[in-house]
């Protein structure tokens, strides 16, 4: 990471809150309005060392390990929700191939990923394949040297500016993982517009008909696509929601907080009535476990240990549903303010709702942590 925002002795968050303060939350509004993420932004989060803080230093990222990757994520996702998004997508993708990559693979795409000259988009999603992704469609045929694809993408977060996306695609029935380049022949991209949240993430529909890609842009064994690749990738997206989503919460808290203690209503600062001071503990309640949660997931993260991953899964289901409710909160205490784009709760709530659907939605986590739950994790905590 680049010294130039702060000096050495200030950690890794009191970094990226003076970088999204001053660089970042003033925008955001804007960028929710006009779905557009300004590519000076981008440059900035990369020349900044943001978008490779958690590779390792090795190929030029930032090596944040979770401990200290999480209260960055926490601060973008308090300033813009899309920016946590492109931080999110690019860093999962980016793992995926630092994980499942051979040496020339990550020779050839990590340097440029950690320094943000590149930007990698993570496709799974399809018109008909969303939370059962081993029913992938998209087909890849193999031919001399490589594989031919067919098929449609979408809900593909910054495929708008990516210049790489990792591909998942069935071979035979195998799911393969692929690194597709954006100028290759036969690929469109399409623009997604008028999301309901994370408005600024740059969607696109991808179009691949008779793709080619070479057989050394595979990223790891034939069949290895979703269980391992994709898997890794959606666990690292997970951890990154979580933390953003924690964002949401604090900035939910304080605009609530400011508002409460200056609008009157009954001749008192409202914050004095009984119903909106349960909006206020509810909201610290929800900030203080959601946090406790993902500080939890980073540790045993940074551990490597075996919980790492349903831990994560944990955080990111509570993060996500507390920050609906906070959000939904936020905008029944600011009243009819609560409903104008001059106030942002509306746009946290937008936000709040999208991660809980991304990177596994609500009955999905209500069905998986249950097996978690049934291996009495309390009992080793
Ligand atoms: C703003 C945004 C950004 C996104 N970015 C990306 C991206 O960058 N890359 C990408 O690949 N995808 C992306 N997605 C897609 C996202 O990952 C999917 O929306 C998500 O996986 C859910 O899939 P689906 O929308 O097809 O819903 P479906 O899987 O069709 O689910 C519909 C409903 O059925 C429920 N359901 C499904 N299966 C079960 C089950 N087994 N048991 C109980 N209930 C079930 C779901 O919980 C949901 O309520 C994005 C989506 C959004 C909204």
């Amino acid at each position: 990471m680049t010294d130039g925002a702060v000096s050495e002795s200030s950690t890794a968050a009191d970094r990226a809150r003076r970088f999204v303060r001053e660089m970042v939350e003033p925008l955001a509004e804007k960028i929710d309005r006009e779905q557009h993420f300004p590519g000076q932004l981008v440059t900035a989060l990369g020349e900044q060392g943001w978008l490779g803080a958690a590779l390792p230093a090795r190929w030029g990222g930032g090596g944040l390990d979770p401990v200290d990757f999480g209260p960055v994520l926490e601060e973008f996702g308090w300033g813009c929700a899309s920016a946590r998004t492109l931080l999110t997508v690019h860093n999962m993708a980016a793992q995926a191939v630092l994980r499942y990559g051979n040496e020339e693979q990550k020779r050839r795409h990590l340097p440029g990923l950690a320094s943000g000259r590149s930007i990698i988009a993570f496709a799974l999603t399809e018109p008909d394949v969303g939370s059962d992704a081993n029913a992938i469609g998209t087909s890849a045929v193999e031919d001399a040297g490589g594989y031919v694809l067919s098929g449609e993408k979408i809900w593909c977060s910054f495929g708008c500016i990516a210049n790489l996306f990792l591909v998942f695609a069935s071979c035979n029935g195998k799911p393969l993982a692929l690194i597709l380049e954006r100028d290759s022949p036969g690929l469109k991209i399409e623009r997604m517009t008028d999301v309901f949240g994370t408005r600024g993430s740059e969607l696109a529909r991808l179009h691949l008909d008779a793709v080619r890609v070479p057989t050394e842009n595979r990223i790891g064994a034939p069949n290895a696509g979703i269980r391992f690749v994709a898997n890794t990738a959606l666990d690292h997206g997970r951890f990154s929601v979580a933390c953003g989503t924690v964002g949401i919460i604090r900035a939910c808290l304080d605009t609530c907080t400011a508002y409460a203690a200056r609008r009157q209503q009954g001749g008192v600062p409202i914050s004095q009535h009984q119903l909106v001071r349960r909006i206020l503990t509810d909201g610290l309640v929800a900030y203080t476990t959601a946090r406790a949660l993902c500080d939890r997931a980073a540790r045993l993260r940074a551990a490597g240990d075996p919980r790492a991953a349903a831990e994560t899964a944990l955080a990111k289901y509570h993060s996500a549903e507390a920050a609906i409710r906070v959000a939904n909160d936020a905008v029944a205490l600011l009243g009819a303010n609560g409903c104008s784009s001059e106030f942002p709760v509306s746009r946290y709530l937008r936000d709040a709702t999208v991660s809980g659907i991304i990177e596994g939605t609500r009955e999905i986590h209500q069905i998986s942590l249950a097996s978690y739950a049934l291996q009495k994790p309390w009992t080793n905590a």
